[in-house]
């Protein structure tokens, strides 16, 4: 695998790989690798002649100083990772080479309110600061593909709006989420759990699960309540929030259209830590 510090070198180096028709696809993180990122980058492979994936810790997208002062970098262990995935480049910039004119007074993406709902409630500016940052990554990769996880569903969508309102034709690609054993979905931060509260932590997705289950059946408003107070009766665990939403306008839903996709949302605090997870519930006949 080949690692490049600065766009100015990745750019001419990738040229040469579209000139032979090469397809590129492209995976960024941030770094603290898991078998979660790991499976975006399988797909990179499937999908492209050629994998690129970044590894940046976005500052633009922390509304909370600590909360990026604290996030994990384990670069070395990282490189090994995607060695062993088969990544062929990758792009490790500093700050100074994404954001050539500094952090302050950044463009602000019209994201059709999006960005505001949800993670974007609880963390004001975050989903700019995504934008702000795909935007400058495809521009040094300028990839075919992009893949990124379900797992974050509402940047998902805040970056497939982006994709459609900017004209960018690099085609979204979606990963499912990868779990551990108990159901909690694998990130990044949950190494800063205690070993009880991150075996806990998978009543998240069984909570999730069964609310899929029966979404389509019966009062949900109430369902969906006595799901929030089972995780909340957990003494470390806080819900902020839990509920079904539409998948692609991310509208908060009681009724649900036989013909439509939702997708049940909830962000939950554990041991302070904020853990995010969902699941789809298809459309029925
Ligand atoms: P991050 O490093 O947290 O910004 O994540 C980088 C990419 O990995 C994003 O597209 C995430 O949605 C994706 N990702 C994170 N966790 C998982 C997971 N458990 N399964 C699949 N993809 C994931």
């Amino acid at each position: 695998m080949l690692v490049f510090l600065q766009k100015a070198q990745l750019y001419p180096y990738l040229d040469k790989f579209r000139k032979e028709g090469k397809k590129i696809a492209f995976v960024p993180t941030m770094g603290a690798l898991h078998e979660g990122h790991l499976s975006l980058v399988e797909l990179a492979r499937a999908k492209a002649g050629i994998s690129v994936a970044s590894i940046f810790v976005n500052p633009t997208q922390f509304n909370d100083p600590s909360d990026l002062e604290k996030y994990p970098r384990p670069i070395s262990k990282d490189i090994e990772k995607l060695e062993k995935a088969g990544c062929d480049i990758l792009y490790l910039p500093e700050v100074e080479d994404v954001y050539a004119s500094g952090v302050e007074e950044l463009e602000v993406a019209d994201l059709n309110g999006l960005d505001t709902v949800l993670e974007g409630k609880s963390r004001p500016g975050h989903f700019q600061g995504v934008v702000q940052v795909v935007s400058r990554l495809l521009d040094a990769v300028r990839p075919d593909y992009l893949v990124m996880g379900q797992k974050d569903f509402q940047q998902v969508q805040v970056v497939r709006h982006f994709l459609r309102a900017s004209s960018i034709p690099t085609v979204l690609e979606v990963a499912p989420i990868i779990r551990e054993e108990t159901g909690l979905a694998m990130s990044s931060r949950n190494v800063r759990l205690s070993t009880e509260a991150r075996k806990r932590a998978g009543d998240i997705s069984v909570v999730l699960k069964e609310l899929v289950s029966r979404a389509r059946n019966g009062n949900t408003r109430k369902r969906l309540e006595d799901a929030t107070d089972r995780l909340n009766q957990n003494p470390s665990f806080r819900v902020d929030y839990l509920g079904i939403y539409s998948s692609t306008t991310l509208e908060e839903k009681t009724h649900l259209e036989p013909g439509e996709e939702y997708v049940v949302l909830t962000a939950v605090y554990v041991e302070g830590v904020r853990l995010l997870d969902n699941m789809l519930i298809p459309p029925v006949e």
